[in-house]
Formats: C-alpha cells, sequence, structure tokens
C-alpha cells in the first residue's frame, strides 16, 4: 500500500482507520466509539472500550508463547544477565501488583517509579498498569529537587525505589536523595518500597519503608486478575521540561496508547512476535516507556533491558548481546552512537550482525557523519524518528512496514499517520505551503490515539501551553522549527523555547537557573544550550556573582563554579549540570529588561547575535565573547 494512501485515510477516514488499527490489541469489551473529539483541544479514544495495558503486553501472551523470552535483563554494572519468559513475567508482576495492593494501592491511585535500569522497574510498571494505578516513572539520574517537584505533583501514595543506580562502574546511592525529596515535598508517600541490590547502605524509616523483595515474596504463587479499565482511563504520567521551571506532568490513557504502540511497532519499528528488539534507553524517558517496556511487549516480542554504558566492558558489548539475542529491531539515540563512532570500529565486526533489520534512532537531530558511518557499518537501514514525550510515539518517520520508502539524510521523514502535521508562520499563524520555508512544526487537531490527554491535574495549563502559542488557531505547537522540501520530508531545525537537549535528554534551563540561583553568591543566572560534537547540546551558564572579591584569580572562580556544579548535581542531578559556569559583570539585556538568551547563545557559538538595537549595554555580549573565545 501507498503510505500517502494510508496517511490520508487516517486523517480523513479517522474512525474506520483507527477502529481497524485497534483490532491489533485485546478489548474486554470493545470501544463504543472511536474518536471523539468534541471538546476540542481534548481528544478522547476509543471510548466505552475495556482493556488493560498489562493484559496486552504480558498475559495475552500466555497462549501462544508462555515459554518465549519476555524480559532480558542485562546489566554490565553488576553482571546480572536474567530471562524471564512471558509465564515468569507475569508470576513477577503479580507479585508486585499484591504487595502494591497489600500496601493499600488500587485503581487510580499514584505509584512514583525512582529507579535504575533493573527488572523490578518493569515489575513495577506492570504491575501498576494491571491495578489500575497511575505510575509516575521518575528518571533515576535526577536528584533531590528534581525528585521532590514530582512527588509534589503527583501525590503518590507508594514510592517505589532501590538503593542504588551504578554508571560506569560508580555506585549512586538513591535512598539519601529520595529521602530528602520527601522531606523537601509537602506531600508525604504512606509506603516506600526499596528494592535492596545489595549497592550502598540504606537508612529505614520505620513504618514507612518495606522491603521489596520480602513484600514480593510474601506474594508468591499469587493470582492478580487484570483491572479492566476504560480506554480513556489514566495508564501514567511522565513529568517532562517546558519552558517554565516547573516540570509538566505528561498524561496518557490507557486504550488509545495500547493501540498506538501496537501499531507503531508493525508499521513503523517491523516487529514481529517472538523476534527480540533492544531499545538502549532509560525507564525514565517516554523512549523507555514505549519501547522498552509497553511497545516490544504489546508485539509479543522479546525486550532487553540494558543497566550500563555502552563502552563498557568495551565498545562491544552492545553488538555482542545484539548477536547473542537475535536482536531484529534496535532504538537508540544520536549521542549513542556518536561516543561508539569514536571507538575501534572493529568492534563493529566483531558479532553476527545479521539479525538486525533496523536501526532506529531518535530524541536529538542525527547528523549525516554519524548516519552515515553506523550505516556504513551495521549495513541496515538507519531510521531516524521525531517525536516527543508529549507525543508517545513517533511523529515524523519512515513507515517502512507500510511502504518501504528511502530515508534522507538529515530528515527524520514524513507526518506518520493519525497526525495531521502542518508548518506556520511564527508570528502571523499563517500555514506555509511552499516547500523548504522555515516554520513552527504543528499539529492540527484531534490528536491520535497515544499522544498525551492532558497536562496532569491542570487542563488550562496543558492548553494555555501548547494550544495557544500560535496566532489566531487552535494548533498543537511542537515548540520545534522545521522546513519540508519538494518531497514532503521536514527537517528539524531546533526549539523555538528555552528547552536544551543534552545527549538526548530533554532540559529546561529554567530548573537550571532556579537550581543555580539558590547559590548565595548568585545574584543572576543565564543558562544556554550551546552545540556540542558529542551531546548534540550542553549547558552553558553566565552567572553574576554576589561578591566578586574572590573572582579575580582563576583559582577563585573555579572554586565558585565548582561549588555551583556541586550544587546543580545534587539538587537537580549530574545530567543538568551545566558544562562551564562563567562569570560575567551585567547579563545581556534589552532596556525594558528582558534577558537577550538568543543573543547569548549565539555569541556563545562563535555566531553572529543579530540585530541588537534594543539591547542596554553591547559590552555585556563582548565579555561573553571573551569568555568563551578560547574554545
Ligand atoms: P523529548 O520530549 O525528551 O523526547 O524531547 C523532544 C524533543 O527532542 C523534540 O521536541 C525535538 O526538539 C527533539 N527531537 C526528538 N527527536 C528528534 C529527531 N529525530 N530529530 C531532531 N530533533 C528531535
Amino acid at each position: 500500500m501507498k503510505f500517502a494512501d494510508f496517511h490520508r485515510r487516517s486523517i480523513e477516514d479517522r474512525d474506520a482507520f483507527w477502529a481497524e488499527q485497534a483490532r491489533l490489541i485485546d478489548w474486554k469489551s470493545p470501544p463504543q466509539a472511536i474518536c471523539d473529539n468534541s471538546r476540542p483541544p481534548f481528544t478522547r479514544w476509543f471510548a466505552g472500550g475495556t482493556t488493560n495495558l498489562c493484559h496486552n503486553a504480558v498475559d495475552r501472551h500466555l497462549k501462544d508463547r508462555p515459554d518465549q523470552p519476555a524480559l532480558i535483563y542485562v546489566s554490565s554494572e553488576t553482571g546480572i544477565e536474567r530471562t524471564y519468559s512471558f509465564r515468569q513475567l507475569h508470576e513477577e508482576v503479580q507479585k508486585a501488583a499484591a504487595a502494591l495492593q497489600s500496601l493499600g494501592v488500587g485503581r487510580g491511585d499514584r505509584v512514583l517509579i525512582y529507579m535504575p535500569m533493573i527488572a523490578e522497574a518493569a515489575f513495577a510498571m506492570l504491575a501498576c498498569a494491571r491495578i489500575g494505578a497511575i505510575h509516575s516513572v521518575v528518571f533515576g539520574g535526577f536528584a533531590s529537587v528534581s525528585l521532590a517537584s514530582r512527588i509534589e505533583d503527583a501525590t503518590p501514595k507508594v514510592i517505589v525505589s532501590a538503593d542504588a543506580g551504578s554508571r560506569g562502574g560508580k555506585v549512586v546511592a538513591y535512598k539519601p536523595l529520595l529521602d530528602e525529596a520527601i522531606r523537601l515535598s509537602s506531600h508525604k508517600p504512606q509506603s516506600v518500597l526499596m528494592m535492596d541490590r545489595g549497592l550502598a547502605p540504606m537508612e529505614r524509616a520505620a513504618g514507612r519503608d518495606h522491603d521489596w523483595a520480602e513484600a514480593t515474596a510474601r506474594h508468591a504463587g499469587a493470582q492478580v486478575p487484570c483491572e479492566w479499565l476504560d480506554a480513556t482511563d489514566i495508564s501514567y504520567t511522565i513529568y517532562t521540561s517546558g519552558t517554565t521551571g516547573r516540570p509538566k506532568g505528561v498524561q496518557r490513557d490507557v486504550g488509545g496508547y495500547a493501540v498506538a504502540l501496537a501499531a507503531s511497532m508493525k508499521h513503523i519499528f517491523l516487529g514481529e512476535p517472538g523476534e527480540t528488539y533492544f531499545s538502549t534507553s532509560d525507564i525514565g524517558w517516554v523512549v523507555g516507556h514505549s519501547y522498552i517496556i509497553y511497545g516490544p511487549l504489546i508485539a509479543g516480542m522479546a525486550t532487553i533491558m540494558y543497566e550500563g554504558l555502552p563502552i563498557r566492558p568495551d565498545a562491544g558489548i552492545w553488538w555482542s548481546l545484539v548477536e547473542k539475542y537475535k536482536v531484529t529491531g534496535m532504538f537508540s539515540a544520536p549521542t549513542a552512537v556518536r561516543v561508539l563512532k569514536k571507538q575501534d570500529p572493529a568492534f563493529l565486526r566483531k558479532y553476527d550482525l545479521s539479525s538486525l533489520k533496523a536501526l532506529f534512532l531518535a530524541g536529538e537531530p542525527l547528523d549525516e557523519p554519524t548516519a552515515r558511518w553506523i550505516s556504513e557499518g551495521l549495513g541496515v537501514p538507519i531510521i531516524d524518528n521525531y517525536w516527543q514525550t508529549e507525543s508517545g510515539w513517533p511523529i515524523l518517520t519512515i513507515a517502512n512496514g507500510v511502504e518501504r520508502k528511502p530515508s534522507k539524510f538529515g530528515s527524520p521523514g514524513v507526518p506518520m499517520y493519525g497526525y495531521d502535521v502542518k508548518l506556520v508562520h511564527e508570528s502571523t499563524g499563517e500555514e506555509l505551503r511552499a516547500p523548504n520555508e522555515k516554520g513552527v512544526v504543528v499539529i492540527e487537531g484531534p490528536t491520535p490515539p497515544g499522544f498525551m490527554q492532558t497536562v496532569w491535574g491542570d487542563d488550562e495549563r496543558y492548553v494555555k501551553t501548547y494550544w495557544q502559542t500560535i496566532p489566531g488557531k487552535r494548533l498543537y505547537s511542537t515548540f520545534d522549527w522545521g522546513i519540508r522540501d519538494e518531497d514532503g520530508y521536514y527537517y528539524i531545525l531546533g526549539r523555538t523555547d528555552d528547552v536544551i537537549n543534552v545527549a538526548g535528554h530533554r532540559l529546561g534551563t529554567r530548573e537550571i537557573e532556579e537550581s543555580i540561583s539558590s547559590h548565595p553568591n548568585v545574584a543572576e543566572v543565564a543558562v544556554v544550550g550551546v552545540a556540542d560534537q558529542l551531546k548534540g547540546q550542553v549547558a552553558m551558564a553566565f552567572a553574576v556573582a554576589r561578591d566578586t572579591t574572590g573572582l579575580a584569580d582563576a583559582a577563585g572562580r573555579m572554586k565558585l563554579e565548582g561549588e555551583i556544579m556541586k550544587l546543580v548535581d545534587e539538587q537537580l542531578g549530574a545530567v543538568a549540570r551545566p558544562a562551564r559556569v562563567h562569570f560575567v559583570n551585567l547579563l545581556p539585556k534589552t532596556r525594558s529588561g528582558k534577558l537577550l538568551r538568543r543573543a547569548i547563545q549565539a555569541v556563545a557559538e562563535g555566531r553572529d547575535p543579530g540585530d541588537l538595537t534594543t539591547i542596554e549595554d553591547p559590552s555585556t555580549l563582548q565579555q561573553i565573547k571573551e569568555l568563551v573565545g578560547g574554545k
């Protein structure tokens, strides 16, 4: 079938198209309506239908493939490697579900999961889905202040965590960060369920903290039936950064998400039951939710969950797993490939990679040299795909499962079925129909299945943030710049807002600024994203100190810079740590006091800052130029 026809039908004959896709999953009772868009921009999918994500990911496969691998857990940090069949996964998930129930967790309750990449994290997520609890997974790399704001917003009844994560052989204790986060949050969970990996000592709060191993062992052999949920019930929230310092809880449904994932595994990710999928992301990100846990399992595939670095014990570790488990589909981020590209290319030839059908890359722009290197090294198609936490699955890519089409270097591809993607002029809102014009990438509603339902607990914020930024039109803004060529392929040109993308991780510069400002000697700070060869972008801070006495020499500046970095590490986590903190006398501002972020960013990247007629004091930019000039 021609993809253009497939796409057109998904927009013009929406109900018929999605009713067909809905047959890819199991329903307890069928949907009564397909797309209900009576209250835009809130779209309800498959209302009246009842289903369950855990049923579709696990129980559904017990009949045909009980002994087939479902979850393959590999940690190059601890050396643990273990395969769970669908039957064993079913048992583990039921034990976890029973343990949660015994802590009083039921339908609609929130469970916050702050865990490293261990199999128990997958059990916890699926257990929540099973009993209708709403999980909120927080990336293990975040620290106490980031975690506290998420606890505050999600108000979880229970938090599931572990003693520690491990990265490159370095143990990162989670419990002290979690205890501090609970202390900072005005909401307190009733219970905390701790998985003890034996990596770091833990203090236990009597009455509140429980042991995962004990709690689940008590429910060995438990049978916990799936709670049949309405398709429009909430499955999970996942927090993401935006323009303000306060992260947004992206809220997703049950039925629409299950259908969207099942359809994407077939049409985009070429996944067949019985095959093995390997996504190198982390459960703390949306890719981890969609393409480590739910997507592959719903498709009846085995999924590899990997804890560790791509280059440890050596740069062949991922390829050795491809060979060993006959991986057919692999999903990673361009930064990881850039890391591998710096290693000995012989690692790519050391293993039998003939099972691999394609490598999917997403999360940040894919540059041509990286794409070419890996494409030549693997000899399989490299499929770039563009999407966001908000969408849950690709917005732009090539759906080779529908029609084989060439990819173009630098372009993630064309709008996916279900997505009515447009480019509009930033200030007039006018649609840009001619090719090669730069505009904001927007989506015309109704949004497809799997797309966020709203911002958790704040419908107004959802509407205001996403649907009211294009003048005169109700369109969803992706906050990305893009252009479209004559063949309809899109190219993403960076964010329109203050979100930066470090190694595929989305960070809000305002959150980092707030953290830096909490240092007693910082009067003011601006954080911008600066292009970086390896990570795509890094955060760079320009701070004005209150007391400059110690800053005359390099040693004094380094000391304060070190203190600020440590503060960000403790509050937000090392992912958010700026690459540099430069000290300036004043920040570049307009005469009305507005920070000139884009000019700062341009100068920090060695570019021309453009029109500066509104600047209060041009010497401020000159100082930044001199500070970064050396690099
Ligand atoms: P996140 O919500 O963390 O997945 O980040 C989403 C943002 O990452 C998008 O809005 C883009 O700015 C960027 N992004 C994701 N995938 C791609 C891609 N394939 N090409 C270019 N930018 C991307």
